[in-house]
């Protein structure tokens, strides 16, 4: 069976969850081989194993931390070399996106962005796209050398499907392009105990209905109920009521939980455009006549000041955190 490579993503060892979902993808197509690079890489390979790579290809350089992407692009290539996989698979995060593409540059190969689905075809790999604002679901196959296919986080489940998982070192011999431009400082943002707005399975996000900054502690309040990560309209954002960080929507993030909450957000395309392949979209809006409920799954008419604090309390309820609510309601 013809292997796939997959990219993984990473921090000290702990695989990320868009890189199980891929191996989970890359067992449609083929035989998935892993790998990591950086500090830690072999540190990966239990759950890289647990999760069907039946090899973990390994490279640990201070470059991949001191340099921007070219090392990596680098190592991949050397991969590419090594294994000559059927199709190379990297998670579509900006930075792993910058990685594909350049790959994809020096394979002469033709490169897939943001699919949401994958599965085996007579000629490669056919993967699935949302485009024009999610107006349109289409399905392509790279036609010209090896496919190079980014895919969103929460577009695969996550399986457990041992394998040998078999770790080998990779030789890579860095580029003379690899340390042209050197990361000089970092500055961890802070974290807020909450999910990854791009992975995570839930996403309660605030609009301009919100009103204000400090109104956004209804959101975080059902968001922290539910597990979920927190995000925001652009009217919100540009209003300074939350980071741009948290922002939905075309010039912002991209989103594709299994449920997404919308909370006094009109639905205007661009917003629609980061959110709608989410799979379950729920939205409380105070107008009826508001362009979110013409996408929703399940809508709520009525005040989100009214409506939040309920469905919070009613989680917590059910989490059996809180004691049972008064019988007014
Ligand atoms: P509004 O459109 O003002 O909607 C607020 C909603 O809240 C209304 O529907 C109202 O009925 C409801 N509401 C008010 N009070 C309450 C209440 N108490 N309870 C319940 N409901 C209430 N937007 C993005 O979000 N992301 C982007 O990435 C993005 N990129 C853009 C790029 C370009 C080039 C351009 C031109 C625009 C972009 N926008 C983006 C902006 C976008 O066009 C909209 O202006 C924006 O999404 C509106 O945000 P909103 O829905 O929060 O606000």
């Amino acid at each position: 069976m013809a292997e796939v490579l997959v990219y993984v993503d990473h921090v000290d060892g702990a695989v990320r969850k868009p890189t199980l979902e891929l191996l989970a993808l890359a067992r449609r197509i083929g035989e998935p081989v892993a790998l990591a690079l950086g500090d830690k890489a072999a540190d990966t390979a239990a759950s890289l194993a647990e999760h069907g790579a039946t090899r973990i290809l390994t490279h640990e350089a201070a470059e991949y931390a001191d340099y921007l992407v070219v090392p990596k692009v680098d190592a991949l290539q050397a991969a590419v070399a090594a294994i000559s996989p059927a199709a190379v698979l990297v998670p579509s995060s900006a930075e792993a996106k910058e990685v594909a593409a350049r790959l994809a540059l020096r394979l002469s190969s033709g490169i897939i962005t943001d699919a949401i689905d994958l599965e085996a075809g007579d000629e490669g790999p056919v993967a699935t796209q949302s485009v024009f604002a999610a107006a349109f679901t289409t399905k392509s196959r790279v036609s010209r050398g090896i496919p190079v296919i980014t895919v969103k986080p929460n577009s695969a489940a996550v399986e457990a499907a041992p394998a040998a998982g078999t770790v080998q070192a990779l030789e890579v011999s860095f580029s003379a392009q690899a340390t042209g431009t050197k990361v000089t400082s970092r500055t961890p943002r802070e974290s807020t105990g909450r999910p990854e707005l791009t992975e995570a399975a839930v996403v309660v996000a605030g609009g301009r209905g919100v009103g204000g900054a400090e109104n956004f502690a209804v959101i975080e309040a059902l968001a922290d109920s539910l597990g979920a990560a927190v995000g925001a309209s652009r009217a919100a954002v540009d209003a300074g009521w939350y980071p741009h960080t948290n922002q939905v929507g075309q010039t912002g993030n991209s989103v594709s939980p299994q449920l997404y909450i919308a909370c006094g957000i009109s639905g205007a395309i661009q917003h629609r455009a980061g959110m709608q392949t989410s799979k379950t979209i729920v939205a409380v809006n105070k107008d009826p006549q508001a362009p979110i409920f013409d996408l929703v799954d399940y809508g709520v008419v009525g005040d989100l000041f009214d409506v939040v604090p309920q469905l919070t309390e009613h989680v917590n309820i059910r989490k059996g955190s809180m004691a049972a609510p008064d019988s007014r309601r």
